[in-house]
């Protein structure tokens, strides 16, 4: 197993990317703390992690406030004795995020402070763990729009996107030494309810499907396959990556017919 005796936090694990990365690393071996604020998408998790017979808690918590953050790594430790995997990839993509002149500074302000003090913050006392544990591997998700500029805006979504491209930098910078990985995870275009909200009509669809060489949105499930070899030791020496899993969405000039 890749995460045998690991303890990995994932924040946003009630759906998405979240829950499939808490359902396969549990898997390979790891006790996973479930994060979220919808209780029930975070419940759901655990019981599907536990019916597979892996170990899971669910802890609520808000990624932008601090004290929640220090009370999930706290969980952490108390339930499973150390931690040894941080991804911080609970986000939002809100409805009324659009261009600069349309965006209204609520969406801004909320949108910057779970995605990107989201981030900060799970960092802030996450890593304090991973160094009494002697080390440890940090995701951040980020996206393919922290690269590229999307046609359809989404203007406080790509800005927080593009902090946590910079802070992964950083911080894999500054934790080289510590054992402690840091690297950004940034996935293309999803079949998930976040983007399905965003894109949600045909004509939005076809706009994005255009793009991808592939032709197709991407599964949750490969965005957690990706997570899991940047969590396990088969990527030991990866730190400060920007790591695309994107269907080929930023390789692309022309996209075939
Ligand atoms: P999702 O909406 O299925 O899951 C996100 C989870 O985060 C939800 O369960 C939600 O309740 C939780 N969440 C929201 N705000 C929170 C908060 N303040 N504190 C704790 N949890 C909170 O979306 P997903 O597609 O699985 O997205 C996961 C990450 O991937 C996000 O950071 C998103 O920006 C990023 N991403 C998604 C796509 C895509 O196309 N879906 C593309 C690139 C990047």
């Amino acid at each position: 197993m890749r995460l045998a005796n690991r303890v990995a936090l994932i924040t946003g694990a009630g759906s998405g990317i979240g829950r499939e990365s808490a359902l396969l690393f549990a898997k390979e071996g790891a006790s996973i703390v479930v994060v979220d604020i919808n209780d029930q998408g975070g419940n759901e998790t655990v019981a599907m992690v536990r019916e597979a017979g892996g170990q899971a808690i669910f802890v609520h918590a808000d990624v932008s406030k601090a004290a929640d953050c220090e009370r999930m790594v706290q969980q952490a430790e108390e339930a499973f004795g150390h931690l040894d995997i941080l991804f911080n990839n609970a986000g939002i993509m809100h409805s009324r995020d659009d261009d600069a002149v349309n965006t209204e500074e609520d969406v801004w302000d909320l949108t910057m402070a779970i995605n990107a003090k989201g981030v900060y913050l799970g960092c802030k006392y996450g890593i304090p763990a991973l160094r009494r544990a002697g080390g440890g591997s940090v995701i951040n998700t980020a996206s393919f729009v922290a690269v590229l500029g999307a046609a359809t805006p989404q203007l406080a979504y790509t800005a927080s996107k593009g902090a946590v491209l910079a802070l992964t930098r950083e911080l894999a910078v500054v934790h080289a030494r510590e054992n402690i990985r840091v690297n950004a995870l940034c996935p293309g275009p999803l079949h998930t309810e976040l983007l399905m909200k965003f894109l949600d009509t045909e004509e939005k669809k076809q706009r994005r499907l255009v793009h991808i060489p592939m032709g197709r949105f991407g599964q949750a499930r490969e965005m957690a396959q990706a997570a899991l070899f940047l969590a396990s030791d088969e990527s030991s020496y990866v730190t400060g990556a920007t790591f695309l899993v994107d269907g080929g969405i930023t390789a692309a000039y022309v996209t075939p017919e």
